[in-house]
């Protein structure tokens, strides 16, 4: 009653393309949500790459036999471009927070399709270093993780990673320079968490995978058991 008395009051609005919504859950109308696409396999068994138009089709991609990757698998729900691309950037530079709802709801849609998450016990945020923290004043990888979190029923209680390093924004550097920009850069601010947990390690974008690799190499040197990452998007050639 009260929220469909809000809902005449202040309408929500799409925040894609701005058409108000008769719905208080949604930030995102089906327009719009339908011009989302979900990534479809065959996925690598291992970095989640999509392997369906390699020349010779293998279970596990050839980066990942040249270098195996920290995490167990890796899972990136939807394709990041077009709407989505433009959601992300809004969420993530503008603070339009409210979208990790409409986010985890994709996840969540992906991941049960295929299995994801099913084992996971703890869910562990991509930390950001505090001085950018004070600058963005909210660290999207976290908020995700505690929208997923409330729809998987595994409650969220921070990062059990923080980052030490200050390094370079990751999207302005290739993949050689991504992953001596991350080395060290991360370390385990409460061990006993995830110690034999199985995780599900959650950030918004999978690019070269340096960032979430980086948080796996500390994780399971520090004990973890299985770790599944899961990411909202990945573009199109990785
Ligand atoms: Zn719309
Ligand atoms: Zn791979």
């Amino acid at each position: 009653m009260l929220r469909t008395m809000l809902n005449l009051l202040y309408p929500s609005i799409c925040r894609a393309c701005s058409k108000k919504l008769g719905d208080f859950n949604r930030n995102i109308c089906s327009e719009c949500a339908g011009k989302i696409k979900e990534r479809l396999p065959p996925f690598c068994l291992k970095c989640g790459k999509q392997i369906g138009e390699d020349p010779a089709p293998a279970d596990i991609c050839q980066d990942c036999r040249n270098n195996e990757p920290h995490f167990d698998r890796a899972w990136s729900a939807c394709i990041y471009e077009g709407t989505l691309k433009n959601l992300i950037h809004d969420f993530k530079y503008n603070r339009i927070t409210c979208l990790s709802a409409d986010f985890a709801s994709l996840m969540t849609g992906f991941m049960k399709k295929h299995g994801i998450g099913k084992d996971s016990q703890v869910i562990v945020s991509v930390p950001m270093h505090t001085s950018r923290l004070f600058r963005r004043e909210i660290n999207h990888s976290d908020v995700l993780a505690s929208s997923l979190g409330k729809r998987l029923g595994i409650p969220y209680t921070g990062s059990a990673l923080k980052k030490i390093k200050n390094t370079s924004e990751q999207n302005k550097l290739g993949r050689q320079e991504r992953i001596k920009n991350l080395c060290s850069s991360f370390s385990i601010k409460n061990s006993s968490r995830i110690l034999n947990k199985n995780i599900l390690l959650v950030d918004d974008l999978f690019t070269t995978g340096s960032t979430v690799n980086e948080c796996s190499k500390i994780l399971k040197a520090s004990g973890a058991g299985q770790i599944e990452v899961i990411t909202l998007a990945r573009g199109y050639s990785v």
